[in-house]
């Protein structure tokens, strides 16, 4: 299980060191982690809690997490429209009219993220006064509202004390390949890069292989595919086929009408589906779903979005291996599929990190800790500034929790109906909730919000139609087949 452990570095240990400078503060809730998932969470309760103080720890210099790190031809996979903060926008709410997003939401990339988090760290959160960060500082552990922090440059320890609650913003992290170590051995003279150093290339190799099959494989060979390089040149080791979101199909503000379709269309399969990869199919067939290569049968799932247009370009790459890669030699690739031609000439791209880590759900709020988790469908932001408002409302945590059943997440498609419950169920309690609702239906990071001034359009009312129509089934048959108590956790 990944996040934060509650009993790593015991509170002991503080009153160990205590005779060296130990800096002592005092905040409302401690937010372990400095991404997206802390900083929306933030952001909502400064909204909704006035007078409360947070401190945000990070071990990486500045917010944004993962993006700080990524590849530099990253981005968003769904529209800037409805990522980051509640507050604040990212990027215009433009619809490209070139290029390869053409049609839809602009994307922003990973450098436009990172400079976003930093302005609303720096001229929204600092300046309310409430809010600090900490760069450069690993969080220990502790318990019982004191925690321990160690600064990652001066070594210098801090001993917080939490007057309210923990917020675990790691839980959720994601693996990313520039910081993660390949599970497959590499011999010397092999060249194994992340894609980070692509862009640094100093002339053409005589190939690419591409290990790993999901998003950052794909933008991957888009890249280099964008970049001209002969798709006869690229081979990709891709152990499964992807389910996908078509990206036509998650558009929201004036084009809201085609996530409303998706929504009717997934409430639809929810009704009707007598297992999981039904429940996929289903989707397929209403051109929500999409598979690189229909021919093989997809077994994850992890809420990535593509374009038809990027779908025909990965496809025009021939040599595919459906394979998990062991070792990395200077003259072959082994594989569980058996051995692939390698060359010293060749750049093997290493995008094997896990990306979304498997999150099996836990109560959001437990005593003095929260732990920010998915609420919603992919959207994470969205569902850690929910958290925020939730945690800022005049609750119980038996009564928080029944709004905010975690979503779990595991990559299998297998899953998909427990997952497909735990969304429905979410917002029938959370909607029945006004102040809640209110909240959501107003929410920037909401890809529905906004519903009111659009339903002259066809597809949002026709959408409604069909919601209506379903949901009652959706439930029933969602709760026979998956009901949330009896997740297999692995
Ligand atoms: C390539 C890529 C594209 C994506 N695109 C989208 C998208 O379009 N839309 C979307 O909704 N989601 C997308 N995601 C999902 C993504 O996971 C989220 O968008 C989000 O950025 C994750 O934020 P996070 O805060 O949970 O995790 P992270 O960004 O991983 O941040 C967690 C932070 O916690 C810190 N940390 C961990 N442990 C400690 C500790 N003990 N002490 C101090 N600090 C600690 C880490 O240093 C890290 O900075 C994408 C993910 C990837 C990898």
């Amino acid at each position: 299980m990944s996040g934060i452990g509650r009993l790593a570095g015991a509170p002991h240990m503080v009153g160990a060191t205590r005779g060296r400078d130990m800096r002592m503060i005092e905040t409302d809730y401690l937010i372990v982690g400095g991404g997206a998932s802390a900083m929306a969470y933030v952001d909502a309760l400064v909204e909704a809690a006035p007078d409360l103080e947070c401190v945000v720890v990070d071990r990486r210099h500045a917010p944004g997490g993962h993006w700080l790190d990524a590849y530099p031809f990253v981005r968003l996979h769904q529209p800037s429209a409805n990522y980051g903060v509640s507050s604040r926008m990212l990027g215009d709410d433009r619809i490209d009219a070139h290029g390869a997003n053409a049609g839809f939401y602009e994307r922003a990339t990973g450098v436009e993220i990172c400079d976003y988090f930093r302005r609303v760290l720096d001229e929204r959160l600092i300046p309310s006064g409430r809010v600090r960060f900490l760069g450069m500082t690993e969080y220990v552990g502790g318990e019982g509202g004191l925690h321990r922090l160690v600064s990652v440059t001066s070594g210098e320890e801090t001993e917080v004390r939490v007057r309210r609650r923990l917020v675990d913003a790691t839980y959720v992290e994601s693996s990313i390949p520039s910081r993660h170590r390949p599970s497959f051995g590499v011999d010397e003279g092999a060249v194994v890069v992340p894609p980070n150093e692509l862009v640094h290339l100093a002339s053409a190799p005589s190939g690419f292989t591409v290990l790993g099959g999901g998003k950052t494989a794909m933008d991957t060979c888009g890249w280099l595919l964008d970049q001209g390089v002969d798709p006869e040149r690229i081979c990709w080791v891709r152990p499964s086929e992807l389910w996908l979101f078509n990206r036509a199909k998650t558009q929201p503000l004036d084009l809201v009408g085609s996530y409303m379709q998706l929504q009717a269309s997934w409430v639809a399969a929810s009704a009707t589906a007598t297992g999981p990869i039904d429940f996929a199919r289903r989707l397929e067939a209403e051109d929500v779903f999409l598979r690189i290569d229909p021919g093989q049968e997809g077994s994850v799932f992890r809420g990535a979005t593509i374009s038809l247009s990027e779908l025909d370009a990965l496809r025009s790459i021939g040599d595919v291996r459906p394979a998990r890669v062991h070792h990395v030699g200077a003259s072959v690739i082994s594989t569980d599929a058996g051995d692939i031609p390698n060359d010293p000439g060749r750049v093997v791209v290493d995008c094997t990190a896990a990306g979304l880590r498997p999150s099996p759900p836990r109560p959001a709020f437990e005593g003095d800790r929260i732990t920010v988790q998915y609420l919603t469908l992919g959207y994470l932001c969205w569902s850690a500034a929910l958290l925020a408002i939730v945690e800022a409302a005049p609750l119980t945590d038996p009564e928080r929790n029944a709004l905010c059943p975690p979503v779990p997440f595991s990559g299998r498609i297998g899953d998909v109906l427990y997952q497909a419950n735990a969304v429905l169920q979410g917002i029938a309690a959370r909607g029945a909730v006004p102040e809640i609702a209110g909240w959501n239906d107003a929410s920037r990071l909401n890809p529905a919000a906004g519903l009111g001034p659009r339903m002259q359009d066809h597809d949002v009312v026709d959408a409604l139609g069909r919601i209506g129509k379903d949901v009652g089934g959706a439930f029933r048959n969602l709760q026979q087949r998956a009901p949330l108590d009896r997740f297999p956790v692995t």
